[in-house]
C-alpha cells in the first residue's frame, strides 16, 4: 500500500557532488545545504568522512559540518565507511550516520577489499559506538540490483545479507541501486521481500537515473512500502562505473510526481527548482532534472483561479 507521506532525503551535497569533477568550496556546499533546508528538506546527507586522498571532493567534511547552523528539526547525515570515519562524523556533530555494505560478494572483495560478513561485523561495532553517542545509524545495502563486476546479484544472497545486517541493529536500512541498473519489477519484488524480513522496519530507497529508470524505481519502491527516498537536487552526480552517466533521481522531479499523487514530502518544489538552477551555475552546467525545463503543473498562475 502506498504511504501518503514519503520522506525525501537530500543527498546532493554528498552523492551528488562526490561524482562531479568540479570541486565546490566549503562555502558553496554550505549554501547548497542551507538552500535545501530552506526548501523544507529535514534530513540531508552533507558529507562523507572518508579518506580525503580517495575522495578529494569530500576533504572538507569537518569544515562543512562546523559551518552549518545547529537546528533541532534538521538532521545532517555523514557517510562513514569504517570506525575512523564514524569517530570523525560524531566529533563533527553528525547526529546520524550512513554506512554502506555492498550486497555483491565480488564487488565487496574487489572494490572494498573485504568480505560482506566482515563489512557487517564492522558495521555492528560501529552501531554500538554510534548508539552510545546517541547517533542514529542507517545501513545502506549497495549494488542490490546489479553489480559492475558480477552482473546480476542473486536476490536470495541479497536477502541473506540484509538479514545479517538487520541483526546488527541499525535504525533504518536502505536498498541502493548504486550503478543504476534496476528496473521497477525488480525493485518492487526486493522491497516486498525485505519488508517481510523486517516487519515494521523503516525502508529507504536510493536510486540512480543512470539508465533513465530511476523515477520508475522510486515509484515501485513507495508502492512496495518504502518510507523514505534519497534524491539529489538537479539530478546532479554520476556513477563511478559509467563515467558519462547522470546522477541520483532528481529531487524536484520526484517531488513533482509525489505531489501529483497526493503524497506529502513537506518540501517546496519551487525552492528545489531554484536551488537546482543555482547549483547548475556553480558547477558550470545544468543538471539532468526535467522539471526546471518543463515547469511545474498546474502553473502557479492558474492555481488561484
Ligand atoms: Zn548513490
Amino acid at each position: 500500500m502506498t504511504a501518503r507521506k514519503v520522506e525525501l532525503i537530500e543527498v546532493s551535497p554528498r552523492d551528488g557532488l562526490q561524482n562531479e569533477p568540479e570541486i565546490l568550496s566549503t562555502e558553496t556546499k554550505v549554501e547548497l545545504i542551507n538552500r535545501a533546508v530552506a526548501a523544507g528538506v529535514r534530513r540531508i546527507e552533507v558529507a562523507s568522512f572518508v579518506n580525503p586522498k580517495r575522495v578529494p571532493q569530500m576533504a572538507d567534511a569537518e569544515a562543512v559540518m562546523a559551518a552549518l547552523p545547529a537546528r533541532d528539526d534538521v538532521t545532517y547525515i555523514g557517510l562513514a565507511l569504517n570506525m575512523r570515519g564514524l569517530d570523525r562524523a560524531i566529533a563533527a556533530g553528525c547526529r546520524e550516520v550512513n554506512y554502506a555494505v555492498v550486497a555483491s560478494d565480488i564487488f565487496s572483495e574487489r572494490n572494498q577489499g573485504t568480505s560482506i560478513e566482515q563489512a557487517i561485523a564492522v558495521g555492528a561495532d560501529m552501531i554500538k559506538t554510534a548508539h552510545d553517542a546517541g547517533v542514529r545509524f542507517t545501513i545502506t545495502f549497495s549494488a542490490v540490483f546489479g553489480c559492475p563486476f558480477q552482473g546480476e546479484v542473486r536476490p536470495e544472497r541479497v536477502l541473506e545479507v540484509v538479514a545479517a545486517g538487520l541483526a546488527a541493529g541499525p535504525d533504518e536500512i536502505a536498498l541502493a541501486d548504486t550503478i543504476g541498473v534496476a528496473v521497477p519489477s525488480q525493485v518492487a519484488d526486493m522491497f516486498t521481500e525485505v519488508a517481510k524480513l523486517a516487519p515494521g522496519a523503516r525502508l529507504r530507497g536510493h536510486f540512480h537515473n543512470t539508465r533513465n529508470t530511476g523515477i520508475a524505481n522510486a515509484y515501485a519502491a513507495i508502492e512496495a512500502g518504502a518510507a523514505a527516498l534519497d534524491a539529489s537536487i538537479g539530478g546532479f552526480g554520476g556513477c563511478p562505473f559509467a563515467p558519462a552517466a547522470t546522477g541520483n533521481v532528481p529531487s524536484e522531479d520526484l517531488v513533482y510526481m509525489l505531489n501529483r499523487m497526493g503524497i506529502e514530502t513537506g518540501v517546496d518544489i519551487d525552492g528545489l527548482i531554484e536551488t537546482a538552477d543555482w547549483l547548475g551555475q556553480q558547477l558550470g552546467k545544468p543538471g539532468p532534472a526535467m522539471l526546471g525545463r518543463a515547469g511545474n503543473f498546474p502553473p502557479a498562475e492558474l492555481l488561484g483561479n
